[in-house]
């Protein structure tokens, strides 16, 4: 039976590191996720049976509880809050690994009432209790508090206060000499509380330092240190499939963090400690009048038939207007006349990692048209029109020149460097770095003020009359 229940976990891992591998390629996404899924289910299905549970009530009372709140959720969020969603989810992994820890160390005590310890637990374990109690109590606390700022429940901006750096580290030390009490001598139950207490407070101070442009950062460690508790938890209760999977967990969310700092050229370090952003005021811009000139969808359209290479640069802004299908539909007429068309896709644009791969998949839009900033980004000077819809942090040429401003650093889509500009959105409004943009004023840009979904249909209706 052990054997069985070893080779079944091997083979629901073996499809969480297949169905991850997929993900990895639009392409190929939706037959990883349906991969991973039914791993989970293997090491679900085997868990249950493995353990003899003798009473499922509590099981499926949470099942259903859990599966309801889920599905009533992931129905009425939109496409835009999918950050702030995942970020709560991320938590749920690290609260649940926490309480999983905690319950186990209860069910090791030997003594319900916990006055004496009479129950037996090697070292390992009880040092895993401890830092699944502390991974996983950051991590939720830390991870409300990140889509709070997403949200726009709290301040988006970083807050800080003098010796912060040095009360979280007063802090961390102290978990550290309380664990190691804990473990010493794991009758000390009241440890684990301070520690959770402790560790509440951490999740608080770590993130609210971090703001603006960077919560996406903060996301994707968070769901890094999710997968951390998890695995913590399974080494807790010697369950291999639970150490395997929150690995996997942990690295890939260490990876994509580090994709997401390389996109901004900034540290790790830097992007957690820097609180780059604090001393911004957008409110303290350059008050000089400036004026752009509004061009309508038929001007575009004229711009766009005497065109031969046209680059598309999706933001934000496209998925709040939901103007993707639209979107490809003008890729269509203008393919069908000739042209050559590519979406230049920056890593950061939109909300969530990816945003833009999925509203252009929804789409149909075709793989190989879309390309990546670092593919893409040499041959805007060879190119008649760079169309952003939507877009602004991502093309702001502040991220090159403005020191001050919560943007330098990150590479940007040299849109600029391309004959003609187009930009259509909805007013002369910052994005989400709350950032003014010179592009609007540059001479070779034209502003199409407006809805993205109603701008690109007229200028589909304007190209097929
Ligand atoms: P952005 O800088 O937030 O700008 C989006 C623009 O879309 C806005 O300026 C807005 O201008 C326009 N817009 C909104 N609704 C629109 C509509 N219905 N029709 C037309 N335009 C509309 O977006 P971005 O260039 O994609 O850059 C992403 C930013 O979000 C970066 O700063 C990034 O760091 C941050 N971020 C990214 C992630 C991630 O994981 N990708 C997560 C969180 C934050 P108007 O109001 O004038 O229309």
């Amino acid at each position: 039976m052990n054997a069985l229940v070893s080779l079944l976990y091997l083979l629901a891992s073996v499809l969480f590191v297949v169905g991850l591998k997929k993900l990895s390629s639009p392409k190929t996404a939706r037959q990883g996720n349906g991969l991973a899924a039914l791993g989970m289910l293997i090491a679900i299905v085997v868990t249950l049976t493995d353990q003899k549970i003798l009473d499922f009530t509590y099981i499926i009372a949470g099942l259903v509880l859990g599966s309801g709140v889920g599905v009533w959720l992931a129905l009425r969020v939109q496409m835009t809050a999918m950050p702030q969603m995942v970020g709560v989810l991320n938590g749920f992994g690290g609260g649940a690994s926490a309480l999983v820890a905690f319950a186990e160390y209860l069910r090791l005590s030997g003594d319900k009432d916990l006055t004496v310890w009479t129950g037996q637990a090697s070292i390992d374990v009880l040092v895993t209790i401890v830092l699944s109690i502390l991974i996983g109590t950051v991590t939720i606390v830390g991870s409300m508090i990140a889509s709070a700022k997403l949200h726009g429940i709290m301040r988006g901006a970083p807050i800080l206060y003098a010796f912060q750096k040095q009360s979280n580290a007063v802090m961390a030390l102290a978990v550290i000499v309380l664990g190691v009490f804990f473990v010493l001598d794991p009758s000390l139950w009241y440890l684990l509380i301070i520690i959770a207490g402790l560790a509440m407070v951490l999740g608080v101070t770590s993130v609210i330092p971090i703001g603006g442009a960077d919560m996406p950062v903060v996301i994707s460690l968070m769901n890094s240190y999710s997968g951390l508790a998890g695995a913590m938890t399974g080494f807790v209760l010697s369950n291999d499939v639970l150490v395997i999977s929150g690995t996997l967990v942990g690295t890939s969310g260490l990876i994509l963090t580090k994709i997401m700092c390389k996109a901004m050229n900034r540290s790790l370090a830097n992007v957690l400690f820097a609180g780059v952003g604090a001393d911004y005021d957008p409110t303290v811009q350059a008050t000089e009048q400036r004026t752009v000139i509004r061009y309508t969808p038929q001007d575009i359209a004229t711009i766009l038939e005497s065109a031969q290479s046209v680059i598309i640069i999706p933001g934000y802004g496209l998925a709040v207007a939901q103007a993707q299908h639209v979107l490809q539909e003008l890729v269509n007429v203008l393919t069908q006349r000739g042209m050559q068309v590519r979406y230049a896709i920056h890593p950061v644009a939109g909300r969530m990692p990816g945003h833009m791969n999925v509203l252009l998949a929804e789409a149909n839009a075709p793989y190989d048209i879309l390309l990546e900033m670092d593919q893409i980004n040499d041959d805007f000077q060879n190119t008649d029109v760079a169309l952003v819809i939507g877009a602004n942090d991502v093309v702001n040429p502040a991220a090159r020149t403005k020191k001050s401003s919560p943007l330098y650093g990150m590479p940007i889509l040299n849109v600029d460097y391309a004959r003609t500009v187009i930009v259509c959105k909805r007013s002369l409004n910052p994005g989400f770095a709350g950032e003014d943009n010179e592009l609007f004023y540059n001479e070779k840009t034209m502003m199409v003020f407006g809805d993205a979904k109603d701008t690109v249909t007229k200028l589909v209706q304007q190209l097929k009359a």
